[in-house]
């Protein structure tokens, strides 16, 4: 008889965006004359540049005609793509990180829920609290976490890492010693960052008690201080713990797209074992690579005029998030991010949880934001706007919220 991984009947309640998604439903169902804002949902809204559209559209003709026809990718993607990756985004930052090292995938959220395959399941993980949903829950699917505490909004065998006000969103070294590390700076949720001398720490932390980390760099594009590290390669050492993933959904608009990638380099082992062949066989098996088209488009990110349009369109979206900033301040509320990162943190008001804020904000302004709880139990007290609208909307929403 067929039995289910029953790891999945674990986790708890349904994923947070599903939940945000069926009280808007039912509220616009409610009030179909109401336009909601929605700043919710961490997608972009910008169209793809020019310079990636013109690629795309070479890529296609190249597809009808057999002598330029591609069928399956190479297993760790296409030359081109890998180079220039290793050409803009590490050398040209000084971090030793070659073209063989870096694995095509198409998007950070599937690296990010896969990358924990390959590591046993007596690993003990740790996490920022709050954090990116799909860290722990592909670990409670793999069988790592041991048990909910439903009360505490907690698993038993993660370590979790307080991101709060008080240490400003920057998690402190566990007392316990965790094998994996899951650090995403600039963060989503909070929107905070750490700068390289602290990034640094967590590194000779990594590399003194033998753990890896897996770093989250999806929001690198949205740096704009100088000491805030774009990639942990950048920290001396990190080629022997660290293991890092990008994007192309948020800096080039990619969420439609699909198209990311893995850094593992040749150096990094847990234990004994090289962890870049094993990921290699999880590629070659399991996958088989982004499609040519949406490459060539990836390739064009990194052309002199997709550098110049994608600059464009990233300051963009920090309009909406300095907009956000400053005018939730100015209206008393706490709030944090979106200097690095295109979310805004926000305490909720006195004596309100994350969800009564939910609601209050889409009953009174009709605005859709993420509750702080939906990423841990140190979200609560703490609400997520995102700057991915479009500049009108956003500004509109303000005036709502400050209206209420
Ligand atoms: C958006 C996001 C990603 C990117 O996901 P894709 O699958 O590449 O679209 C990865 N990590 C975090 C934390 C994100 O917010």
């Amino acid at each position: 008889m067929a039995k289910v991984n029953d790891n999945y009947l674990k986790l708890p309640g349904s994923y947070l965006f599903s939940t945000i998604g069926k009280k808007v439903a039912a509220y616009s169902q409610a009030h179909p004359e109401r336009k909601i804002i929605r700043l919710g949902i961490g997608d972009v809204t910008q169209p793809l540049a020019p310079a990636i559209i013109t690629a795309l559209h070479k890529a296609v003709d190249e597809m009808a005609d057999a002598a330029t026809f591609k069928g399956y990718a190479p297993d760790l993607g296409y030359e081109f793509l890998r180079s220039a990756i290793a050409e803009n985004d590490y050398k040209g930052r000084g971090c030793d990180i070659r073209a063989d090292e870096i694995f095509i995938s198409d998007g950070a959220k599937c690296d990010s829920a896969n990358i924990q395959e390959i590591f046993s399941t007596d690993n003990k993980i740790a996490v920022c609290d709050p954090v990116y949903p799909v860290y722990v829950d592909s670990n409670v699917m793999a069988g790592r976490t041991g048990t909910w505490d439903a009360a505490a909004g907690t698993w038993s065998d993660v370590i979790y890492m307080p991101c709060t006000q008080e240490n400003d969103f920057a998690p402190e070294l566990p007392d316990e010693t965790p094998d994996l590390i899951y650090l995403c700076f600039p963060n989503n949720p909070t929107g905070s960052t750490i700068t390289k001398d602290q990034l640094q720490i967590w590194v000779d932390y990594a590399n003194q008690v033998g753990a890896v980390i897996i770093y989250d760099a999806a929001y690198e594009a949205y740096i704009s201080e100088e000491d805030v590290p774009h990639s942990i390669y950048e920290c001396e050492g990190a080629r022997t713990c660290a293991i890092e993933l990008r994007s192309f959904s948020k800096n080039a608009g990619f969420t439609g797209v699909r198209l990311g990638f893995t850094v593992v380099p040749k150096e990094l082992k847990a234990g004994d074992t090289y962890l870049h062949p094993l990921w290699a066989r999880r590629h070659g098996t399991k996958y088989n690579g982004a499609p040519y088209i949406v490459q060539r488009a990836g390739e064009a990110v990194y052309s002199p005029e997709g550098k110049a349009q994608l600059k464009k369109q990233v300051a963009y979206y920090m309009k909406n998030a300095n907009a956000i900033y400053d005018g939730l301040s100015d209206m008393g509320y706490t709030v944090s991010g979106g200097v690095n990162a295109p979310y805004i943190w926000l305490k909720t008001p006195e004596g309100m949880t994350s969800w009564e804020f939910f609601d209050y904000l889409l009953e009174k302004a009709n605005v859709v934001g993420t509750p702080g709880a939906g990423f841990g139990p140190s979200g609560e007290g703490y609400f997520r706007l995102t700057a991915f609208g479009n500049y009108e909307n956003t500004m509109e929403a303000l005036e709502r919220i400050r209206m209420m």
